[in-house]
């Protein structure tokens, strides 16, 4: 339960996202044309110099003077050069007020920008910026910031020269303008890191409740996301200026970007389960892992920047075209937990679709595409992803239950069978108890028992009850002339002739022995008499197997006020002694008053 409204928060945080991403894109560009702020782009004229060696007072020879060109671009965009590029700026067409002050921004990481600042006189000021010179800024700041102080300098000459791409946006603002785009940009990226490191820690508090490594990998996913995204920006720049150095620099986004890629290998073959459901694709990401692991040292080594950014382009094709193959596959094969994870992925490998579109300029180059599409693309994958992981939690949850069920119901069924064969098996021991096993007739302990209800009934109810005590009469010699097994077979024949003559009348039991006792509850003295006088003519009359003969005497007596079992029974005991030492086979009966 408490599970499932942790699902929707995701959901919440997509609708958050959209809203601010909306706000997001058109402040984070600057590209407000109708603002005080001039998207410098198009008001450049640019130059190649592909000898890297010609200086400012070359460029403002006259010789120069018809050789730059006017920029058709609004962000120029030379990619990766070895040409050091010129570019002119007319003041009179920027500075529109000669009271105010100007900035110059260029936002792109460049190793070196130069910028003159040039009177009509031909003289300049020159101030420099670019990672080369990061530990001279005046203000840490993302950007290169120039400070246009004379309103009377007659052009802007900027000189990019580096093994970074070589693309500029740049823009010109008042100071005023300045302050407040900065500020609005503060702002905007502080609710996008805020939103991100919100979800990284969300996710973090999962992992440590749930234990997922899945969730693991995530927020490590989600960490060099986040630093990927800071240093697109520039904000490494920033943030760890005075720190690091130009090589450092040079190299923070193809290092933190394949870094990134590593835990979207470790992610994805943790949450599609690679190893057990696509072994061979699990033995790729292996592969791919260890290619990524040697091309960050790649990297950090090489002097070629090149070259890492075209293979950094091609792993940010192959791993999520690979991720996402697998997403696939594993959804083919029935696992329902792998939905999100491919809508995830599908919005990451658009976006980066669309970013290298960009780079190889199928599509015309935006710094949108170079920034936010990503960005966007990859914040909504994150997004995904964590509700991804919460499904397969559930998922996972749901078929724990059912299996749970499954068990329940088994051992349900087991323990019914074994109650129905414990019941029966009491059934059996209950008779067995009861019964003697010779005979089949109650036995003494079941007999003490109904004694006891019979005298009772007759103490307090005043119902009548009488007893039978019989004997066989000379047994013995049964056993001593045919032997035990014979007087065995008289035991059980007297048993069945007692049980067809005393039927409804009464129980009778095996007492021990050769004795037997009837027990007659609501009978008088003188009907236990002519049960034990027909009882005694039966077997009389009977004919025995191997003995041919045999007689029974009997004992009777019935319950009188005042009387105990035991008084009743020894005396029932009495009259069976009589009856035997009068001439066997007869009946004798005792009341207490005798
Ligand atoms: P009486 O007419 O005085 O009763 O003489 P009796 O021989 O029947 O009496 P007695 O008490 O001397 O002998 C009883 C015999 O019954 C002794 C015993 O060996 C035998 N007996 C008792 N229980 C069993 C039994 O379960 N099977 C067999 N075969 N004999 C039994
Ligand atoms: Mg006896
Ligand atoms: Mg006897």
């Amino acid at each position: 339960m408490k599970n499932k409204v942790l699902l929707y928060i995701p959901f919440l945080l997509i609708i958050i996202a959209a809203f601010l991403f909306n706000l997001l894109a058109p402040l984070t560009t600057n590209a407000k044309d109708d603002s005080k702020s001039i998207n410098l782009g198009t008001y450049y004229e640019f130059y190649r110099d592909s000898t890297n060696k010609l200086t400012i007072e070359n460029m403002l020879s006259d010789e120069f003077e018809g050789e730059f060109a006017r920029s058709q671009q609004k962000y120029l965009f030379f990619w990766h050069t070895d040409d050091t590029i010129w570019l002119r700026l007319d003041a009179a067409e920027i500075i529109r007020d000669p009271e105010e002050s100007y900035w110059l921004e260029a936002t792109d990481k460049l190793n070196s920008i130069e910028v003159y600042l040039v009177r009509d006189d031909d003289t300049y000021d020159i101030q420099k910026g670019g990672m080369s010179n990061i530990k001279n800024q005046e203000i840490d700041y993302r950007s290169n910031l120039f400070y246009i102080e004379d309103p009377s300098i007659e052009a802007i000459y900027v000189k990019l020269d580096g093994v970074m791409p070589l693309n500029l946006i740049s823009f010109f603002y008042t100071t005023k303008d300045f302050i407040e785009k900065v500020i609005a940009y503060k702002f905007y990226t502080g609710i996008f890191y805020g939103f991100m490191i919100s979800l990284l820690i969300y996710n973090l508090f999962l992992f440590f409740s749930l234990k997922e490594k899945a969730y693991l990998y995530y927020v490590f996913y989600m960490l060099c996301f986040i630093f990927y995204q800071a240093a697109m920006n520039s904000l490494d720049l920033e943030l760890l200026g005075p720190f690091f150095s130009e090589h450092f620099f040079t190299r923070t986004i193809p290092l933190v970007g394949n870094i990134l890629f590593i835990f979207m290998i470790l992610f994805g073959k943790e949450f599609l389960d690679l190893k057990r459901n696509l072994p061979q694709f699990n033995q790729v990401a292996n592969g791919l892992l260890g290619v990524t692991v040697i091309f960050l040292f790649f990297i950090y080594f090489t002097e070629n920047i090149t070259i890492t950014d075209y293979m950094s382009l091609i792993m940010a094709i192959v791993v999520p075209s690979f991720l996402w193959l697998s997403g696939l596959l594993v959804l083919l094969k029935g696992h329902k937990m792998a939905r999100y994870y491919m809508i995830g992925w599908t919005v990451l490998l658009g976006s980066i679709m669309v970013q290298a579109l960009g780079f190889l300029s199928v599509i015309p180059f935006h710094p949108r595409i170079y920034e936010e599409v990503p960005a966007i693309g990859a914040a909504f994958e994150a997004i995904f992803l964590s509700l991804a992981l919460g499904d397969k939690i559930n998922i996972m949850k749901k078929e724990h239950q059912a299996s749970q069920e499954k068990l329940n119901e088994k051992l349900e069924h087991l323990v019914a069978e074994r109650t129905q064969q414990l019941e029966r098996v009491n059934a059996e021991l209950e008779v067995l108890a009861h019964t003697d096993q010779l005979t089949q007739l109650p036995n003494r302990f079941q007999l003490d028992r109904l004694l006891k209800e019979g005298s009772e009934h007759a103490q307090n109810k005043d119902v009548p009850l009488s007893l039978i005590l019989l004997d066989i009469d000379q047994f013995k010699a049964v056993n001593d002339n045919y032997g035990h097994q014979v007087g065995d077979l008289v035991l059980q024949e007297v048993a069945m002739q007692l049980k067809e003559s005393v039927l409804r009348e009464g129980t009778i039991g095996r007492w021990g022995g050769e004795e037997f006792l009837i027990i007659c509850p609501q009978s008088a003295i003188g009907t236990a008499i002519d049960l034990a006088e027909k009882t005694r003519r039966q077997i009389e009359e009977h004919t025995f197997p191997v003995v041919v003969h045999k007689t029974v005497s009997f004992g009777v007596t019935s319950y009188v006020p005042g009387d105990t079992l035991h008084s009743m029974l020894s005396r029932c005991d009495k009259a069976l002694y009589h009856a035997k030492n009068n001439g066997r086979n007869r009946v004798e009966y005792l009341l207490a008053n005798d």
